[in-house]
């Protein structure tokens, strides 16, 4: 099998994987090297200032050893398979970053044989990458839980961001659907990855020298492949960022590919709007301060489909509202929704002159939309229904509905 031929069967199975956007990571070329890594936007996102940039998405492997009931890759499936040479990844990647097609490179890989046969070989592609071909641009790799931890060393080492799959959030969605997996074999190398890079003192992406894993590590979680709830699915991810600094937790929508007792039925659409929610509330965590348990609990264990989580929490939160944007603190102002960080900094900067107005938010592009329900600009509030939650869903659901509702 040629090139080309594997590359189209291992560039196709390596779809499923969402776990490979950059960030963290500046560093210009150096002499003699070729490419560097923006902090950024890797898998076509975009860059500050301006430029797509975009990976090269590949598996090593799809000979995968495992049978997890949801993968394209399963052994059980009758799938075309292939696999590079450590050597084929180092050149495809020299040559598509050469043609200008690519920026970086993330490399995923089923389980050849064995997980340290398929670690070694991911070390090799990218020492060869990296010493051979003297490439500078940005690595995301996929370690291979099971392996030894001198393979996930060697590896940290050399890449910019490592991953680690957890992709169900329980041990029973594990054992129905990935039965040859533990947790503790997933998460053993999550800790060490996140040991690892506590251990390394903080360097600038700009030095010749290389630190471990500078970009720091991430996960995926498949969602709606088991009954798991919303509530699970961020918990989980709350834990993981509290424990193992996380950099990113990505969500995919399972897409129904094979048959299973276990698995939703193939005629099931991926759940595109959970996936679209949870990414809300992961936002929430790593920028807003919420902790999980505010978003959701066990009595509410599904995200509103009709409200972001920001807007869902404040209208369980009537006590906590209108909120006066003149005198609350920063971290009060993240919790009003239409109101981004970039408004509550420019709310707190200037306010510092002069009381602000309903006009001024306005200029600082607040989403007056909604916040104009949860606040007051010296005492004064704007919505044009009553601030309470019954009267706001319904103007939130019908905007053009809302003087009737004031007016009676
Ligand atoms: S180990 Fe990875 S590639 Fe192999 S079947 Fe499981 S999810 Fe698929």
């Amino acid at each position: 099998m040629n090139v080309m031929e594997k590359l189209k069967i291992l560039a196709d199975a390596a779809k499923y994987d969402v776990s490979c956007v950059s960030s963290g990571v500046d560093r210009a070329n150096t002499a003699g090297g070729i490419g560097s890594s923006a902090s950024s936007g890797i898998c076509h996102s975009w860059t500050a200032d301006g430029r797509c940039i975009s990976l090269l998405k590949i598996l090593l492997t799809n000979k995968c050893i495992y049978d997890c009931k949801y993968c394209v890759n399963r052994c059980s499936n009758d799938n075309p398979r292939a696999s590079f040479t450590p050597r084929q990844v180092a050149e495809l990647t020299i040559q598509f970053y050469r043609r200008n097609y690519i920026e970086g490179l993330f490399l995923s890989s089923a389980v050849e044989k064995s997980p340290n046969y398929t670690m070694e070989n991911l070390c090799r592609a990218i020492f060869l990458l990296r010493h051979e071909y003297k490439f500078n641009g940005y690595i995301h790799v996929k370690a291979i839980p099971g392996a030894d931890r001198i393979l996930v060393y060697r590896l940290g080492l050399l890449v910019d961001r490592m991953s680690v799959n957890l992709e169900l959030p329980t041990v029973l969605g594990l054992q129905q659907l990935a039965p040859q997996k533990t947790y503790s074999a997933l998460l053993e190398p999550m800790s060490y990855i996140s040991n690892q890079i506590l251990a390394f003192p903080h360097q600038s992406g700009r030095t010749k020298e290389r630190s471990f894993v500078p970009g720091g590590q991430s996960t995926q979680f498949i969602v709606g492949a088991t009954p798991d709830s919303d509530w699970t699915l961020i918990n989980a991810t709350q834990k993981l960022y509290d424990k193992f600094n996380l950099k990113r937790v990505f969500y995919s929508a399972y897409v129904p590919i094979n048959e299973d007792k276990n698995l939703p039925a193939l005629t099931n659409q991926p759940p595109l709007k959970r996936e679209h929610r949870l990414y809300q509330a992961d936002w929430l965590l790593r920028f807003y301060h919420f902790r999980a348990e505010e978003i959701l609990d066990k009595a509410n264990p599904f995200f509103d489909p009709d409200f972001d989580p920001k807007i869902t929490w404040a209208l369980r939160h009537p006590e906590l509202f209108p909120i006066e944007i003149n005198k609350a603190d920063y971290r009060t102002l993240l919790r009003i929704p239409g109101i981004g960080l970039r408004t509550a900094q420019r709310i707190i900067k200037e306010r510092r002159f002069s009381m602000l107005g309903y006009h001024n938010l306005k200029k600082m592009k607040a989403v007056l939309k909604r916040a104009q329900y949860f606040i007051t600009c010296q005492g004064r509030y704007y919505g044009d229904v009553p601030p309470e939650p019954q009267y706001i869903r319904q103007a939130l659901l019908t905007p053009n509905s809302q003087m009737s509702i004031w007016g009676g």
